[in-house]
């Protein structure tokens, strides 16, 4: 099936009140223009250089987010123009965002990552962190970032059950979130092969690439 096809289709699944991050990462930009052709404005990427590139070369109401991890450094050359970084994962990196958010005048959205997964991976904040950032007076004083959100990753699995507890348990995080902060409504959750099971469990934002685009090819 075409990029076309397979985007239409996944759309016609997703209800209202999710968004499709359409994940472009490695993809050319030929293959992003087919799907902007067909209405997909938000791409995601999840690296900072390679989404300049494209945000460079393509048209400029593609709003771009920022899927993958990110090191403080990378913030600045992105800060002109993300829409939503989602992997927020540090105190520190918040602080930069901010910083860099200033120079443009501009108030960047970013979702918090948080660790859910029950395998061992390096990013997200734990539940503990969590509190101890919204909390924190370096945070309250940040007027350019606004944390709109959560975003988390499952564990690869064909466990469904597993998957689907470790998503009902960032979306009681949001939840609870929601309780403690103005202007939480984006729950980041869901990928090619379990973003009907994140969407059952409350996801209002999937990022979706092979799926649309085909599988990556990494050499
Ligand atoms: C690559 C990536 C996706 C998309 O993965 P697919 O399985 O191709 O849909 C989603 N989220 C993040 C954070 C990613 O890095």
């Amino acid at each position: 099936m075409s990029i076309k096809d397979n985007l239409n289709t996944i759309k016609s699944e997703l209800h209202e009140g999710v968004t499709l991050v359409a994940v472009s990462k490695t993809k050319p930009n030929k293959d992003i223009l087919e799907a902007y052709e067909v209405g997909q404005r938000i791409f995601g990427e999840n690296k900072v250089q390679e989404m300049v590139q494209k945000w460079e070369d393509l048209p400029k109401d593609i709003e771009w987010h920022m899927i993958g991890h990110v090191q403080r450094n990378k913030v600045k050359y992105m800060a002109e123009f993300v829409s939503l970084i989602h992997g927020v994962d540090s105190p520190r990196l918040l602080k930069e965002i901010n910083k860099q958010a200033k120079k443009h005048d501009r108030v960047v959205p970013c979702l918090l990552q948080i660790h859910i997964a029950e395998e061992d991976t390096k990013f997200g904040l734990d539940k503990a962190e969590l509190e101890e950032l919204i909390e924190s007076d370096a945070f309250k004083t940040m007027e350019n970032i606004k944390i709109v959100g959560l975003m988390g990753m499952a564990t690869f699995t064909d466990d469904e059950s597993q998957v689907r507890r470790e998503f009902a348990q960032l979306k009681s995080m949001f939840d609870d979130l929601k309780t403690k902060l103005n202007d939480i409504t984006i729950l980041s959750m869901g990928m090619s092969g379990d973003y009907r099971l994140a969407i059952e469990e409350g996801s209002t934002m999937v990022r979706i690439g092979s799926s649309i685009f085909g599988a990556r090819n990494y050499t």
